[in-house]
Order: C-alpha cells, then sequence, then structure tokens
C-alpha cells in the first residue's frame, strides 16, 4: 500500500440527480497526489456522471439542459481539491486550476488536423509550455508523428485516444481525468495506452483519475480503485487489496 497520504482531491457526500433519477448515490472519494485513482462500473454505473461533477462539465450541462427545457440536473455534496472546494466553480476555472478532463469517446475535433487539435489543447500554456509539452507528447506517441497533418476524423480508434490523452496534456493538467480511455480499442492498443498512462504519471508526477467498464487491463497500473454500481461505491481498496480478493476479481475485474 501506497505511503503517500497526500489528498489532492477529495469528493464527500456526492448526490446526482437528472431530474428525479439518481446517477450518483452518496459518493466519496479520495484521490492522492501523484497516484493513479481507478473508478470502475458497468454500463450506466454512474462513471460519467462522476468524471463530469469532478470536472465541472455537469455545470455546463445543467445550463444547457435548462436552456433546452429539458431534464433538471442538480447536485449535492463537496468536492476538496487542493484546499478548495470547487464544487460550484466552472469547468474553466477548474481546467486553469489544474483539473483537465479527456472525455469518453475522445471527442476529437474531426476536421481539425492531428496538430491543430493538439494546439487548441494549449490554450491554457505559454509558448514554451506548449513547445515542451508537443514534444513530449509526440515521444510518448511517435504514432502521431507522422499523421500531424491529417484531419482527425481519419485517425483509427487507438490513435484518436493518443490525440485526446495529448490533448489533454497540452492543457497542462495537474490532476488528469481519464474518462473510460480504451472504450472500444483493441487489446493490443489498450495495452499499450495503459502502459503510455503509467509513463505519464511516473514521468510527470501528473495524478491521474481513470474510469473504465473492465479493469483488466488497467488493473496493474492504478494505485486505488472503487467500483460504481447503480451510482453508489459498493467496494474500494489499494490495488494490491483488490487484487488479492478473489470474489473481488471475479465478480468485478473478470480475473
Ligand atoms: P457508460 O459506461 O454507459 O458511459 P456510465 O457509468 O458513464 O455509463 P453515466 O453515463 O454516468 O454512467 O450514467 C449514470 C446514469 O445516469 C444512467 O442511468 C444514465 O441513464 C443517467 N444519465 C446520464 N446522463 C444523463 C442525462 N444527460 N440525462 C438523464 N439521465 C442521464
Amino acid at each position: 500500500m501506497s505511503l503517500n497520504n497526500n489528498l489532492m482531491l477529495e469528493a464527500k457526500d456526492l448526490l446526482v440527480f437528472y431530474e428525479n433519477a439518481l446517477a450518483i448515490n452518496n459518493v466519496s472519494i479520495k484521490c492522492r497526489k501523484g497516484e493513479i485513482t481507478g473508478i470502475f462500473g458497468a454500463n450506466s454505473a454512474g462513471k460519467s456522471t462522476l468524471m463530469s461533477t469532478l470536472s465541472g462539465l455537469i455545470l455546463d450541462l445543467k445550463i444547457k439542459e435548462e436552456r433546452k427545457g429539458g431534464e433538471r440536473i442538480t447536485w449535492f455534496g463537496d468536492i476538496k481539491y487542493e484546499g478548495h472546494n470547487i464544487i460550484n466553480i466552472k469547468p474553466s476555472e477548474r481546467a486553469r486550476m489544474g483539473i483537465v478532463l479527456c472525455p469518453e469517446r475522445r471527442q476529437v475535433f474531426p476536421e481539425s488536423s492531428t496538430l491543430e487539435n493538439l494546439k487548441i489543447g494549449a490554450y491554457l500554456a505559454t509558448r514554451e509550455q506548449a513547445k515542451k509539452t508537443l514534444e513530449y507528447v509526440l515521444n510518448l506517441f511517435p504514432e502521431l508523428k507522422k499523421l500531424l497533418h491529417r484531419e482527425a476524423g481519419f485517425l483509427s480508434g487507438g490513435e484518436q485516444q493518443m490525440l485526446a490523452i495529448g490533448r489533454a496534456l497540452m492543457a497542462q493538467p495537474k490532476m488528469l481525468l481519464l474518462d473510460e480511455p480504451l472504450l472500444g480499442l483493441a487489446p493490443a492498443v489498450e495495452a499499450r495506452l495503459a502502459q503510455a498512462v503509467k509513463e505519464i504519471n511516473e514521468q510527470t508526477g501528473i495524478t491521474v483519475v481513470l474510469s473504465e467498464q473492465y479493469a483488466r487491463p488497467v488493473f496493474p497500473i492504478i494505485d486505488y480503485g472503487y467500483v460504481l454500481e447503480n451510482g453508489s461505491i459498493v467496494l474500494e481498496g489499494s490495488a494490491g487489496e483488490l487484487m488479492n480478493n478473489p470474489d473481488v476479481l471475479a465478480a468485478y475485474f473478470g480475473m
């Protein structure tokens, strides 16, 4: 078990409702500085809602829903990030504070080139930071070098995911939120990306929160994990604790 108890983010008693439907039910999580925290759960367990609540995107979703006369989105609880309560802080401000979301299904700009996508990510970076980070990203994902001038929409799923992670890195995160980064990828690509996430974490010290439906490919890289079921946390533990529990492995990790 890690000796690093330095908390970067702590969410307490989070509740999120879409109209009357409870999507996140009394969730409390802790993410330690420099660690990789995994959030696991089946379809509709609440992973993306939790990520939106941590990144602040839920504030934008709420406004959009209100404007189109849709359902009401409400939330309760606290999120403390580096000592600040951020629950009502806008996502753009949270990004400035270092919380950067890499959204589910990559969401690269398909008609912009790979390079343009990366440059868009650098909106919070100084020119010097942007240059250095671009170099870092292209070393981490050399596959992207020959694709710099190709429209992102023509990249494979794995390449788009590399680009999405690279774009998020360009925003100079202190905490990177990766929402299902391995979704729909072939096993070899999954392993490649899981390894890249580990490298980012080890080489840059960026704290990572990563959600996945299937824990197996990311299990070796996480420090601590939570299992979400119907919006509630039903299980948590260090990678070692989770790995030493055969019932847990069979039920939640397909191992
Ligand atoms: P997936 O793996 O399918 O992305 P998830 O674990 O990310 O699932 P969420 O997308 O957070 O789960 O969904 C949690 C619950 O909230 C589900 O019951 C879902 O139907 C509901 N939900 C999510 N987004 C909305 C929305 N915009 N409006 C209404 N209900 C929503």
